[in-house]
């Protein structure tokens, strides 16, 4: 499908499948040769990033831990500023190395506060695992170890990502139509 209509708003093919998956393949050898043997504790930022980890995990083949946390600072089309709470972190964090997997890295406030909070829980290390990463909107200092792709300021659905909960079922990425 080249054009979907999501709710009120109409979104164009920017991304296919392949692409993606490829980038995600190549984030998962990035991560295996530089975490085998550290047993690291991946933790999963739900919703979005459901889609980007099934596949990765297929492709990592290194012994680690996976988990799942939620935390979330959008509704809608545009950043609201307000962080929520980070809940469902049920694995001791401290001394562990930490690989966080996001769907997609914008301003950064999310990931940045969920960093925090992991390093005040004495956490030994703490890593990020984006798919996506939009640099012209990025605001804050924290180093991204593993990006799948960078891509430009526009609003994004599919492969993970919704709008208003709609379209995370899309196996490719489409961005809005302005
Ligand atoms: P940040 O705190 O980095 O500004 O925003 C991170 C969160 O905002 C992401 O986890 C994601 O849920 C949401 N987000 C940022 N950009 C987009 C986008 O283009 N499309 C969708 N659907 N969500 C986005």
């Amino acid at each position: 499908m080249s054009r979907i209509k999501v709710h009120d708003k109409e979104f164009e093919l920017y991304i296919p499948q392949d692409q993606i998956e490829r980038a995600i393949k190549k984030v998962a050898d990035e991560i295996s040769f530089e975490m085998a043997g550290k047993n690291p504790l991946f933790l999963i930022v739900l919703n979005g990033a459901f889609m980007f980890a099934a596949e990765l995990f297929k492709h990592l083949n290194i012994e680690c831990e996976i988990s799942f946390v939620k935390l979330s600072s959008y509704s809608g089309t545009a950043s609201t500023n307000v962080v929520r709470e980070l809940i469902g972190l049920d694995h001791a964090v401290s001394g562990r190395n930490i690989v966080l997997v996001e769907d997609i890295i914008d301003t950064g406030l999310t990931m940045n506060y969920t960093i925090n909070n992991l390093k005040k829980l004495e956490a030994g290390s703490v890593r990020v695992a984006t798919m996506l990463f939009k640099p012209k909107a990025f605001r804050e200092n924290f180093h991204i170890d593993y990006i799948g792709l960078e891509i430009p300021n526009d609003f994004i659905v599919g492969y993970g990502l919704d709008y208003n909960e709609h379209a995370r079922n899309y196996p490719d990425i489409y961005k809005i139509v302005s």
